[in-house]
């Protein structure tokens, strides 16, 4: 089997996940192929990506699109970008109705060698502080570890989600929106 099918086929958190307030199954949503040269690495698949099985379709994909410049069909084409979440599965929420993060289970599983199998990115995108420390070692804060962008650029841009959650943080961060994502539109253009 290849790697893409071990992961769909993927049932590690199956106890956990029925331990949860939404006592649902593992459905890891798998998004890439080898020929990638730009990944995505994002945090997790909320419950309506559970649902679609395709990564990014809610609110928070309508938003990362807005920000990197990208119409679905080039956002959504596994041969140019790949989309590796920290979780391949929906977490669920806790008690109080809050995401669980992904197991880190998940990460020690698959992801090195996902990353192993995509070879040489020429763009990476960590969303989110739990991609952020994998791809960049950073141990800090989130604030931090955007704010030090040009530190990792122009081969890596580290991202907040793009959840409404976020919003506060933008407004206060505008840097964010008039620096770093036109350069990072440049970039993804260049490549594309
Ligand atoms: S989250 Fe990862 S390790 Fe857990 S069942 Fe899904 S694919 Fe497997």
């Amino acid at each position: 089997m290849s790697l893409i099918e071990d992961i769909t086929s993927c049932r590690l958190c199956a106890e956990r996940f029925a331990a949860t307030a939404t006592h649902h199954a593992p459905r890891p949503v798998v998004w890439f192929r080898p020929s990638a040269r730009i990944l995505i690495a994002g945090q997790a698949p909320g419950a309506r990506v559970h649902e679609s099985g395709r990564p990014f379709t809610d609110p928070s994909g309508d938003r990362l699109r807005a920000w990197l410049g990208l119409d679905e069909a080039v956002f959504y084409d596994r041969d140019r970008i790949a989309i590796v979440p920290m979780g391949f599965c929906f977490p669920g929420y806790d008690a109080k109705g809050s995401d669980i993060p992904p197991p880190a289970l998940c990460r020690d599983t698959w992801h090195d060698r996902v990353m192993e199998e995509l070879g040489e990115l020429e763009l990476i995108l960590p969303v989110g502080l739990h991609a952020i420390r994998y791809h960049t070692g950073h141990k800090g804060a989130l604030t931090e570890a955007v704010q030090n962008w040009r530190a990792h650029a122009p081969r890596l841009y580290p991202l907040p989600h793009p959840s409404w959650r976020n919003t506060a943080w933008l407004r206060k961060n505008p840097w964010f929106e008039a620096e770093l994502l036109p350069e990072l539109r440049a970039r993804i253009r260049d490549l594309l």
